[in-house]
């Protein structure tokens, strides 16, 4: 092993420069956006149109006190507005919604299980980027065998957000799509990044 948080920043800068490198300011509103301190690096994926962060790909897997943490949602939605339309759908009921679609129409599970195929591909791919050779076996078998949103339940929905995020930054995700198509990708008069604010102090 041999590998803990101080080595983060050197990972960081591995990962970023795998992926698109953030500037310390976006890095920032990120973590402002995300509401707590994150466990794990991550960098942006997608930004809304005014530039807010709105999908943070973390990495999967992180060691803390020298244990082996898997960490498979991975895909954090932070654009507040997406964040409050999305809880709006989960109220209405659409998780029960949406896990009734996957077990009666064979084409959405389909559909489904190949996107959570690819996103288990990436995460076992990114965890041996970031400790190559070193992956135990139980922590490969976890990243390999939950969905986007942390579940071994494969016909499980759990939570809209990270259903969304997946759509949002890879485009594979059936029940993201449904969900984009019902409240919209953001648009720049949408302002996601002034949300939060307005939101908190209410
Ligand atoms: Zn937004």
């Amino acid at each position: 092993m041999g590998k803990n948080f101080a080595d983060i920043s050197f990972r960081e800068g591995v990962i970023l420069a795998n992926l698109n490198p953030n500037t310390d300011s976006q890095h920032r509103m990120a973590v402002e956006f995300l509401g707590r301190d994150p466990r794990t690096p991550f960098t942006i994926k997608t930004f809304c149109p005014d530039g807010t962060p709105q999908v943070l790909l973390a990495d999967p897997v992180f060691i803390e006190d020298g244990i082996w943490k898997p960490f498979p949602a991975f895909l954090w939605l932070v654009c507040p507005r997406l964040k409050l339309l999305v809880a709006e759908l989960e109220q209405q009921g659409k998780v029960r919604e949406y896990s009734q679609k996957l077990k009666t129409d064979e084409q959405f599970r389909e559909s489904f299980m190949s996107g959570q195929k690819e996103i288990a591909r990436l995460r076992v791919e990114m965890a041996e980027k970031i400790y190559p050779g070193e992956l135990p076996d139980h922590i490969r078998e976890i990243l390999s065998e939950t969905t986007v949103a942390g579940s071994r339940d494969f016909r499980g929905v759990k939570c809209l957000h990270s259903h969304l995020a997946q759509e949002l930054a890879f485009h594979n995700n059936p029940i993201g799509a449904e969900v984009l198509e019902r409240i919209k990708n953001c648009s720049a008069g949408d302002h996601c990044g002034t949300l939060r604010a307005e939101r908190s102090e209410a």
